[in-house]
């Protein structure tokens, strides 16, 4: 593993573990951390260093990602995605979208296989399996097939199509599940023992995360390290809202950036909103979700392992979560598309969950706003 991480550490008990063993969940079953020597990586490593990198994407931040050296990296051309500026849609503030589709595999999801399958071919793991609503099964198959290492993906019977044949011609064997995205975990956990399967479900294996994390050190290298006022994520597991989150802690303690951290907005679909009902009620966990009746898509997830750091990070921040309706994203979805933008429905939210901010004053004037489109547009039905 990378020299200048140290250790692991259990999120919730900040138990130890050490690094250079295949881990999956801590103890009290909570995700682990990737820990570094934060001190010594700034007495080596200027922020200023990156921009002038070879390496493709989000690989240019190594130093900061758990691999042991550039051999391990598996390529599918990574690239640091834009920012579109979509202000002249607002009357006073600055609103980007970090526009993650322009990723392999067209979603975010490449950032966390990507290290997920690298750390796998480290540790010589050689059949990893995932529960999925599309695009995370999409991306391991890829990035997997690429490492020659094997991979099953299983998926609730209505992901939309395209994502179950990307799957399968991306060498993944790949499975409908008449259920939903934690029935398909609960099918992953068995696999294990019976099949000897390695679980790479969202925040069960401590790499993924770290893979999500260059999503928050690519937008401030992008913003010149000028840190936005607001960031509106749209949550599932919340892997990408707990490694910017994450991200910004390791850059602030390296010194790299100053406080305030942006307030970080979490959002979800009103038919299934266990993050939003908690935060509201200002609880440490999130319940289960009983019977989802929103759409398939990534952010329909209603149990979440990370529950409590994405709770923490609102909270912390002094952000908030959303709920908003199905109906109405694909409206606003349609709207922005109308105007060029073409976001995936789960970026339309954020878009929308804007709207509500700025209307009820969560969101001044004057503020600027990074919203995140995790998926190319063209994968959804329109
Ligand atoms: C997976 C996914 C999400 C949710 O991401 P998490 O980090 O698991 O919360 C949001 N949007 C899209 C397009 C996704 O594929």
């Amino acid at each position: 593993m990378n020299k200048y991480v140290t250790h692991l550490e259990c999120s919730l008990t900040k138990e130890k573990y050490p690094k250079d063993k295949v881990l999956e969940l801590s103890q009290a079953g909570r995700p682990l951390l990737v820990k570094y020597d934060l001190e010594r990586i700034n007495s080596e490593i200027s922020k200023d260093s990156f921009k002038d990198s070879a390496l493709p994407g989000f690989w240019r931040y190594y130093p900061l990602l758990p691999i042991s050296d550039l051999q391990s990296i598996v390529s599918l051309g990574e690239t640091i995605t834009p920012l579109i500026d979509i202000s002249d849609q607002y009357s006073n503030n600055l609103v980007l979208i970090k526009d993650e589709g322009k990723l392999p595999t067209g979603s975010f999801k490449a950032r966390g296989l990507a290290l997920a399958v690298a750390m796998a071919k480290e540790l010589k793991i050689d059949h990893l399996a995932i529960p999925t609503n599309g695009n995370a099964g999409a991306a391991l198959a890829a990035y997997a097939s690429r490492a020659k290492i094997k991979s099953s993906v299983f998926c609730p019977n209505d992901t939309p199509a395209i994502n179950i044949m990307e799957t399968k011609l991306m060498g993944a064997e790949t499975y409908l599940i008449d259920g939903l995205i934690n029935d398909c975990g609960k099918i992953v956990i068995e696999g294990k023992e019976s099949e000897g399967w390695f679980d790479v479900s969202t925040l069960k294996e401590p790499y993924r995360l770290e893979g999500k994390k260059t999503m928050g050190i690519e937008l401030l290298e992008q913003l010149h390290w000028k840190l936005p006022d607001a960031i509106f994520y749209p949550t599932g597991g919340g892997t990408g809202l707990i490694g910017m989150w994450k991200a910004f802690n390791e850059l602030y303690d390296m010194g790299w950036i100053e406080k305030p951290f942006p307030r970080m907005y979490a959002v979800q679909s009103s038919g299934c909103a266990p993050i939003v009902r908690a935060f509201q009620a200002a609880e440490k966990f999130a319940e289960l979700w009983e019977q989802p009746t929103s759409q398939p898509w990534g952010i329909r997830v209603p149990v979440a392992v990370g529950d409590f750091l994405i709770l923490d990070a609102l909270y912390e921040s002094q952000g908030s979560a959303y709920a908003v309706d199905d109906t109405e994203v694909i409206l606003k979805r349609n709207t922005l598309a109308g105007q060029g933008i073409m976001l995936c429905p789960e970026g339309a939210a954020t878009a929308l969950a804007l709207d509500y901010a700025l209307e009820n004053g969560d969101i001044g004037p004057n503020e600027s706003v990074v919203l995140f489109n995790c998926a190319n547009g063209l994968k959804y039905p329109m």
